[in-house]
């Protein structure tokens, strides 16, 4: 199946199993903005634990911060949002719609890349055993030439966006034939700047009223309050403030569901070091977030590093981790050496010194500032579409969640084979003793084969068949979700089995 239908039928299973809601849905929704529903808030709520808790209790050094969604307007124009966070638009005027400049053109890079692949899985195919990747990859007329084409566009890119070159992307667009994916035209305006920032007023009188923003990042409220928390955390450098919060952009094209929203939520981590020493900070960072991502187990194949075309006004190196979507590599993560720009700046607009007094130096400095970001949106999507599995059994067929069971909603169904003779009394009491530990879920209506097929949608690990024999002897069967398994067990053992495949521990024994 084609990956967009595939990406499809997910967007559609998220809404029919209680995942994913579009918002404000009987009002016909409110484009890019979305609601979690009964499974995916738990989903949401256990990536953000296994974020949280690998920052702030695996590392010592790193403690948290939650701070308000509002704040002085200032903020905004000392970090630089004000003037320059913008996205470059482009509308083509046939269709009437609205593109970002800078993704019309990554999209055309990215094709360059697929015909590089399709040629190398072809001639993989072809060759089987004997097949050499590398010399394939320095030798074939065709791949030669498309990485060719590859490099002269990305060189020229690069330099039209860190020139701020708008007429050059509008060129590029023109040059590349690229046409829009609605009129099927190349009718484009010129380029444009466009600012992401939302804004309100607070204050009751129009008079007395205050422009001011919804934050487009959660870092500024870590900046902001870096020394309240280095004094009275008496920290000491290298030092890391983590947040987990709700962040706004008014993005120009929101599509691919919850990839791109109006709305969402940043995991952000900004760790303060001395200068000098920031870009190893920022290699190892790179490093601990790269593990992260992989320990869940999807693939390590299926992530990469991608170095920034442009770097932010802030910064002195950046690199995403990007993830194999249906829809190709994306980015899930930012890692961005900040400089001591940010601090700089607040300490020259607010007139307050933001300095740290180093003790073994015996001397104060503006920090430099290495930032992991992550958003908790994108995450849940790269995990749902990772864990997403059609399957084809002999008799019938069945869509599973091959969610890591750590992050499953669900962590056990406990499924009576029949509603009689006490066996719906006994799987009570079953939950009664593993509630407290695990999310479970009781359900007795229909076969038990239906039954499964409903765990497995939404993708609980477990289930637990209550029997006759149950009554005679504690046993169940649990039946494993994966490979759909099934084993008597004593129900005594049950909160040990599940436990261990369902402790964040194991996966932070991998970190
Ligand atoms: P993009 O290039 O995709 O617009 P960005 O480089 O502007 O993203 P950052 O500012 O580095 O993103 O934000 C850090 C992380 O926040 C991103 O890696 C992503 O996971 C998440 N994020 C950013 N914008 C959005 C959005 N509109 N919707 C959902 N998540 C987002």
């Amino acid at each position: 199946m084609a990956q967009e239908d595939i990406f499809k039928k997910l967007v559609a299973h998220c809404k029919e199993y209680g995942y994913v809601f579009q918002s404000s849905e009987i009002y016909d929704g409110l484009s890019a903005v979305y609601d979690y529903g009964q499974y995916g808030v738990e989903l949401k709520n256990n990536i953000k634990k296994y974020w949280w808790d690998s920052m702030v209790l695996l590392h010592e050094n790193v403690v948290g911060l939650d701070s308000a969604i509002f704040m002085h307007p200032t903020i905004w124009k000392a970090s630089g949002h004000v003037d320059a966070f913008n996205d470059p638009l482009i509308d083509n005027k046939d269709s009437k719609k609205r593109y970002r400049a800078d993704v019309l053109i990554e999209e055309q890079l990215a094709k360059f890349e697929e015909k590089i692949d399709k040629e190398i899985a072809k001639a993989q195919k072809r060759f089987g055993e004997a097949f050499n990747e590398q010399q394939f990859r320095e030798t074939n007329p065709r791949v030669l030439a498309n990485r060719q084409k590859f490099e002269e566009l990305h060189a020229r890119f690069a330099k039209a966006l860190n020139d701020n070159n708008l007429q050059e992307l509008k060129q590029i667009i023109i040059d590349q034939e690229i046409v829009c994916p609605v009129s099927g035209t190349r009718n484009w305006t010129d380029v444009r700047q466009f600012n992401l920032m939302f804004s309100t007023e607070m204050g009751s009188t129009s008079e007395g009223a205050m422009k001011i923003f919804l934050r487009p990042e959660t870092a500024q409220g870590i900046f902001v309050n870096y020394l309240n928390v280095q004094k009275t955390g008496r920290m000491k450098i290298p030092f890391g403030i983590a947040q987990i919060g709700k962040a706004f952009r008014n993005e120009i094209v929101a599509r691919q569901f919850i990839f791109r929203m109006r709305e969402f939520e940043q995991m952000e981590m900004q760790f303060f070091v001395k200068p000098g020493t920031e870009l190893d900070w920022f290699k190892k960072w790179k490093e601990i977030r790269m593990k992260w991502h992989q320990a869940l187990g999807f693939g390590a194949e299926n992530y990469r590093f991608h170095e920034h075309e442009k770097l932010a006004h802030y910064a002195n190196a950046a690199v995403d981790i990007e993830y194999k979507f249906p829809f190709g590599f994306k980015e899930v993560e930012g890692i961005h050496s900040r400089t001591n720009f940010d601090l700089s700046q607040h300490e020259q607009y607010s007139g307050k010194k933001l300095r740290y007094f180093d003790p073994e130096m015996n001397e104060s400095y503006i920090p430099y500032v290495v930032e992991t970001s992550i958003g908790v949106d994108r995450m849940f999507l790269q995990v749902i579409s990772a864990a997403y599995c059609e399957e084809e059994l002999e008799k019938d067929s069945r869509v599973v969640l091959k969610l890591p069971p750590v992050l499953a909603p669900v962590k056990l169904a406990v499924l009576p084979l029949v509603k009689k003779d006490g066996l719906p009394e006994k799987a009570r009491e079953i939950i009664d003793n593993l509630k407290f530990d695990f999310n479970c879920q009781y359900d007795e209506k229909d076969s038990i084969g239906k039954r499964y097929r409903r765990q497995d949608a939404i993708g609980t690990p477990f289930c637990v068949t209550v029997d006759h024999q149950t009554t005679q002897d504690d046993t169940v069967t649990i039946r494993y979700r994966d490979s759909m398994e099934q084993e008597r067990v004593a129900i005594a053992e049950l909160s040990k089995i599940i436990g261990k495949k369902v402790s964040m521990k194991q996966l932070f024994e991998k970190l």
